[in-house]
């Protein structure tokens, strides 16, 4: 791959994929985000938009995608990615995680550029094996709720092995575990954004099942930084990034209400279906090939992605008490 060099990153304006955009840019590469914006913000890159070396495509990637002149790698992160999204986009999830990366494939071979796919920890399913190695095969429900995303992935999964296989193409697969960070969206329904925002405006904590579920929480710079090494190494098949220390989701929402100074009470709701029952990482893949390992502790990272949920969460309600006193100072209709 050439280095510095051109970059194409679908889902370039959501969570995940704005922090990519940004690091390719401070590593030199001209960097193209596409998004069609139905999960993506454009508040996420508009400090990217003045850089030179940045453009922004306002695409579906599951319609025919053009993009003129070379394109070193692609990273295909366009998706819905929270159970909440995808439950209410369940086609678009689908279409993406096949249609989209089928056009994303087409494009990195007609462009010899190397392919990078955003997989994820569900294609584990509600895993029987604990830790995840990446040679686990997973336990899904293909026709549950999560269905439609575990499946677009793992569809995606084949098809990347596909072009590797049958077009000798350049591909890398990364299963994301949970990550955190900030940009992730106030009410996408995910436990941090759901237990943050919750918990600084004072209002219940909302906790499914009685909270014994586990996850293992990464900071999103971790996670780049794996993407990153994955990008620049020769292993084809999937590799796990995450970070391996597992809580359970009741001592996740505590940490969280204590970290927040918060007065706020946890609330049991009824468990989604098919809601993994752990979940965590085995890292010796990544810690073996890419010399990887997450750096950056709980503690830290709750406190960064604090500081951005304080003002997300300052500017809603100051959005909110402008919009009602406007509306208390409209005359009376007669
Ligand atoms: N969760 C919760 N309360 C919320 C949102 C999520 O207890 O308001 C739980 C959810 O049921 C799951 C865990 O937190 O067990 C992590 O959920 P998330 O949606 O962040 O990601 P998942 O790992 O399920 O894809």
């Amino acid at each position: 791959m050439n280095k510095p060099g051109r970059v194409l990153i679908t889902g370039g304006a959501g969570f995940l994929g704005s922090h990519l955009c940004e690091r390719f840019l401070a590593e030199g590469y001209d960097v193209i985000g596409m998004d069609n914006l139905i999960t993506g913000d454009l508040a996420n890159i508009e400090h990217l938009f003045s850089h030179p070396r940045f453009h922004f495509h306002h695409q579906d990637v599951t319609e025919f995608i053009h993009v003129p002149g070379a394109l070193d790698a692609i990273l295909h992160f366009a998706s819905p990615a929270s159970p909440v999204d995808y439950l209410e986009l369940p086609i678009q999830t689908l279409k993406v995680g096949s249609l989209g990366t089928h056009k994303a494939l087409g494009l990195a071979h007609a462009k010899q550029a190397r392919f990078l796919l955003a997989s994820t920890s569900e294609c584990y399913g509600d895993p029987l094996v604990h830790p995840q190695r990446e040679d686990y095969w997973g336990n899904v429900n293909p026709v549950g709720p999560r269905g439609v995303y575990d499946e677009a992935k793992r569809f995606a999964e084949a098809m990347t092995m596909a072009y590797h296989r049958f077009h000798k193409l350049e591909t890398r697969i990364v299963r994301i575990f949970n990550t955190y960070g900030p940009r992730m969206r106030l009410n996408d329904g995910r436990a941090l954004p759901a237990f943050m925002s919750q918990a600084l405006r004072g209002e219940d904590v909302t906790v499914f099942g009685d909270g014994s579920q586990t996850r293992s929480f990464c900071y999103v710079d971790d996670l780049v930084e794996g993407i990153w090494r994955l990008l620049h190494s020769s292993e084809a098949l999937p590799v796990n990034i995450g970070n391996p220390s597992e809580m359970t989701i009741l001592d996740f929402a505590k940490k969280v209400v204590q970290l927040c100074g918060s007065g706020s009470k946890i609330v049991f709701k009824p468990l989604p279906e098919d809601d993994p029952k752990i979940r965590q990482p085995d890292i010796s893949k990544a810690r073996r090939i890419l010399q990887w390992e997450p750096k950056v502790d709980l503690n830290t990272g709750l406190a960064r992605t604090l500081e951005y949920f304080r003002g997300r969460v300052g500017a809603a309600q100051a959005a909110r008490q402008v919009g009602s006193e406007r509306k208390a100072s409209w005359p009376e209709r007669s």
